[in-house]
C-alpha cells in the first residue's frame, strides 16, 4: 500500500475506541461539557445506562436511560450483559456491555457521565480502554450558586447533592486528568484536547506497525 494514497487512510478506520469516564460533583458542569463534546465529535457517543427506576417527567426511554423491569434487569445481570451495575437508593443502574464493546471494536468512543463508583468499576473491567476526567468547580460557593440557580430542586435536595459532592471530590486522584471549570469555554478546550490526544495513543492505533513498515520500504 502506498501510505500517501488518499484511498487508504488507516488512521481513520483502524483505531480502537476509548471510554471517556467523566465524573464531578453535581453542578460542576460535567453534563454541559459532555453534551458539547458528543455534539462536536461524530465518533463519540454517550453511554445510555439501564435502570429499574421509573422515568421522571420529560425523560424518554432510550434517551436518558433504558427503563427496564426488575425481572429484565435480573436477566441482564445473570446473562453477563452488564459491564457494571450498582444499587442507588431503591433502584438499580447499570451499563450495558454490548454497545460499549461494539463501539470500541468499530473505533468509536463512548462517553460516560458517571459517579466515581461507576467509573471505578468500568476502569477495573476495561483498564486499557478507559480515560478518566474529573471536573472540579472553582469554589464551593460557586458550586452551591450553580445548584441554586438551576431552581429545579428543593433546598433539601440541593443540600443532599452538595453533601454527596463533598464525598465525590475526594476521589479526584483516581482520574487521569482534572479540569477546574472556572470558565466553560476554557474547560471545554481542555476537555477536547484531552480527548484528541488520547485518541492518538499508539496502543489505540493498531495500523501503525504496518504503516511504518510501508513507509520504511517505500520508494527507491
Ligand atoms: P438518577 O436516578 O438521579 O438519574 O441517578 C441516580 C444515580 O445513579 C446517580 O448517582 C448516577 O451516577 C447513578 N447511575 C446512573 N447510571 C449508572 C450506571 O450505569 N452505573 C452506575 N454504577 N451508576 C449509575
Amino acid at each position: 500500500m502506498n501510505p500517501a494514497d488518499e484511498h487508504h487512510k488507516p488512521w481513520e478506520t483502524q483505531r480502537r475506541g476509548l471510554l471517556l469516564l467523566m465524573s464531578s460533583p453535581s453542578g460542576a458542569g460535567k453534563t454541559s461539557l459532555s453534551r458539547r463534546l458528543v455534539a462536536d465529535y461524530s465518533d463519540l457517543t454517550l453511554s445510555i445506562s439501564a435502570t429499574t427506576r421509573p422515568p421522571r417527567p420529560g425523560e424518554e426511554d432510550g434517551r436518558e436511560y433504558h427503563f427496564v423491569t426488575e425481572v429484565e434487569f435480573d436477566r441482564l445481570v445473570t446473562d453477563g450483559e452488564m459491564l457494571e451495575w450498582a444499587a442507588v437508593h431503591d433502584h438499580r443502574y447499570g451499563t450495558p456491555r454490548k454497545p460499549v464493546s461494539e463501539a470500541l471494536d468499530m473505533g468509536h468512543d463512548v462517553l460516560f457521565d458517571i459517579d466515581w463508583q461507576g467509573a471505578r468499576s468500568i476502569r477495573s473491567a476495561m483498564p486499557h480502554d478507559s480515560v478518566g476526567v474529573f471536573v472540579l468547580p472553582p469554589s464551593w460557593s460557586d458550586l452551591s450558586r450553580r445548584l441554586h440557580a438551576r431552581a429545579q430542586d428543593h433546598e433539601e435536595v440541593i443540600q443532599r447533592r452538595l453533601a454527596r459532592g463533598r464525598e465525590e471530590i475526594t476521589h479526584w486522584g483516581e482520574y487521569d486528568y482534572v479540569i477546574v471549570n472556572k470558565n466553560f469555554d476554557r474547560a471545554y478546550a481542555d476537555l477536547s484536547h484531552i480527548y484528541r490526544a488520547e485518541r492518538l495513543k499508539p496502543g489505540r492505533n493498531t495500523w501503525i506497525n504496518d504503516f511504518v513498515e510501508d513507509l520504511r520500504t517505500e520508494g527507491p
